[in-house]
């Protein structure tokens, strides 16, 4: 077991920024329709918005909301994630990862990038590692904080501890669930002390050695 503080790993769209949320009025603003026909009962890849049988489909929606109106700049927080990270960091130690597959449309990436960073900076959410990848699994932590339900397969394919952070996109994904962040702080505190009193009998049985 690695010493040091727990490493957290947290994904940004559905557990730090309201992903859905935000791209509800840009898809209707895209596809030409009233927000109220559009469902937040949405799973990966917006097919209940019709998105894929749009012109295009989801990866020219997508260089619509990230390219011409700053998606990732502008998503709201999910409520209480700024303030709980805070804490985790600076009151637990925990080591912020943030982890995320916002790379996923060519030419885009330098945008994706730059809007990502102010973004975190704007709401003052602490990290020091940043890592934009799809296969999130080969990026070490002690947890994941994951909403996107192939990520929480392949993470806990791999071994990993994940705590699922519900939204319409998970329904029925296996727990330990947060729904909210408060939930989630107190999973992870949980985790934090479960690490710790490890760590503490593994030096102890090695003094007794
Ligand atoms: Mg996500």
């Amino acid at each position: 077991m690695a010493a040091g503080p727990l490493v957290l790993g947290v994904d940004l769209d559905g557990v730090c920024a309201d992903f859905y949320g935000g791209l509800r009025p840009l898809a209707a603003e895209w596809l030409g329709v009233a927000i109220e026909n559009l469902t937040q009962e949405v799973t990966c890849g917006l097919r209940e918005w019709g998105i894929d049988k749009a012109p295009g489909g989801y990866e020219a929606f997508h260089r619509f909301a990230v390219g011409q109106r700053a998606l990732f700049q502008n998503l709201m927080p999910i409520p209480g994630a700024g303030p709980a990270l805070r804490r985790l960091s600076y009151e637990h130690n925990a080591r912020i990862r943030v982890i995320t597959h916002r790379l996923c449309a060519k030419y885009l990436h330098q945008i994706a990038i730059r809007q990502t960073a102010e973004w975190l900076d704007s709401h003052d959410i602490p990290y020091w590692d940043l890592c934009f990848i799809q296969d999130k699994a080969v990026v070490g932590a002690d947890l994941y904080l994951e909403d996107s339900p192939e990520s929480i397969g392949e993470l806990r394919a791999a071994g990993k501890r994940v705590i699922v952070f519900g939204n319409a996109t998970n329904r029925g994904i296996a727990g330990p669930r947060a729904n909210s962040w408060p939930e989630a702080e107190e999973l992870v505190l949980n985790e934090i002390a479960r690490l710790a009193g490890a760590r503490a009998a593994a030096v102890s049985t090695k003094g007794r050695e």
